[in-house]
């Protein structure tokens, strides 16, 4: 019997994952689930924002399914015990370096889009964002110096191996989409970004068939609302992924619409799946909370790491469903409470 590591963690993360796992449920699958404490939940309950019984059940499961972390109480905590370190902590554990993050319009939410309805419509896109490596990853300190400043720094590096791998990912999905890859990276100001410029350009020449684009990170984030229809796959470092993803997100709607997979291969592994949004402190505990990011991120657990696919396909076409008839919660413009998404996704199934 599959086993699913769920991983709520903090804020919203337990209502709208709660909400996933009632969909994944509902199907009937004969899949196991055994709950795991992370984030602010982790370090409250067992003394660390991963406890080794949480990585170790994550090791141990078929598919993660991640809610959020991130709690304002423990903002003062030390870096290592603060709940973010979770997530940074089970991708590198698990080595889970490829994150697909998919961005379409849904049928019925051109109105939520911060686009142009007949610009919103194009967007059907994949950020690949690297996900172990990167500033995100590097030595990090606050020091002083020589004239008694404090200086903060961050450490932005990546080895040739680190770029290939996520790469090859990216041409490999787009061979299989529409044969055109962006790379997006700041090569006219970062040393880093060139190397990366340079190894993406080496990998290209075994794929003939893909056409490869680079772009700066900058414009491409302008072109991402200038013209969203040009990209298929983007492939990038952490940090920009990480930026890009939030900007495409609201291109499509809502945060709360979202889903990602982190995955060690691109298809058929074990990963961990999660909205792209965080604990949103702000909404947490009202059941204001878009469950649909959680939903379709359980869509994806059954697909890359299940090997399920008329199960995925038939969540995601009753999230369409539920939209196209009607269902909003207020992110979208509706009054529908995370909990009566559920119901709706779960009416259209
Ligand atoms: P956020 O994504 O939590 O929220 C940003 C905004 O989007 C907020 O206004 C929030 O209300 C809204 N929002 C997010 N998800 C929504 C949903 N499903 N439905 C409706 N509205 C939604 O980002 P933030 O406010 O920058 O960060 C809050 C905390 O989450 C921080 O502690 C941050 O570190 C953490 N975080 C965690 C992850 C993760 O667990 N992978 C990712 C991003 C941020």
């Amino acid at each position: 019997m599959p086993l699913i590591a769920v991983l709520a963690g903090d804020g919203i993360g337990p209502e709208v994952t709660a909400e996933a796992r009632r969909v994944l449920e509902a199907l009937d699958l004969g899949l196991d689930f055994e709950d795991g404490l992370v984030g602010g939940a982790g370090y409250r309950g067992a003394g660390h924002p991963l406890p080794p019984a949480t990585l170790e059940l994550a090791k141990r499961a078929d598919g993660v399914l991640f809610g959020a972390v991130g709690d304002p109480a423990c903002d003062a905590l030390e870096r290592s015990m603060r709940p973010e370190q979770a997530i940074l902590g089970l991708r590198k554990a698990l080595g889970l370096f490829a994150n697909l993050r998919p961005a379409k319009l849904f049928e019925g939410l051109e109105d939520a889009s911060a686009l142009r309805a007949e610009v919103a419509r194009e967007i059907d896109l994949v950020i690949l964002r690297e996900l172990t490596g990167d500033v995100y990853f590097g030595e990090k300190g606050i020091r002083t110096t020589a004239a008694g400043l404090r200086q903060g720094y961050d450490v932005m590096a990546y080895d040739e191996a680190e770029v290939r791998r996520i790469a090859t990912v990216g041409f490999e999905m787009a061979k299989r989409r529409k044969g055109v890859l962006h790379s997006v990276d700041k090569a006219n100001v970062l040393e880093t970004s060139q190397l990366w410029r340079d190894v993406v350009s080496e990998i290209a020449a075994d794929y003939p068939e893909v056409t490869l684009i680079h772009m700066y990170a900058d414009n491409a984030a302008m072109q991402l609302v200038r013209n969203p229809g040009q990209f298929d796959v983007m492939v990038t470092g952490n940090m920009f992924g990480d930026i890009l993803s939030d900007q495409a997100s609201m291109c499509a709607g809502s945060i709360g619409m979202l889903p990602s997979a982190a995955l060690r291969q691109w298809s058929d592994d074990t990963g961990l799946y999660e909205p792209i949004h965080g604990s949103a402190p702000d909404i947490a505990g009202q059941g204001k909370a878009n469950p649909c990011a959680a939903i379709l991120s359980a869509a994806m657990l059954l697909r890359h790491s299940l090997e399920m696919p008329e199960p995925a396909d038939r969540i995601e076409a009753a999230v369409a469903k539920a939209i196209v008839g009607g269902a909003r919660t207020p992110d979208l413009g509706g009054s529908l409470s995370t909990s009566g998404m559920g119901d709706a996704v779960l009416a259209a199934l």
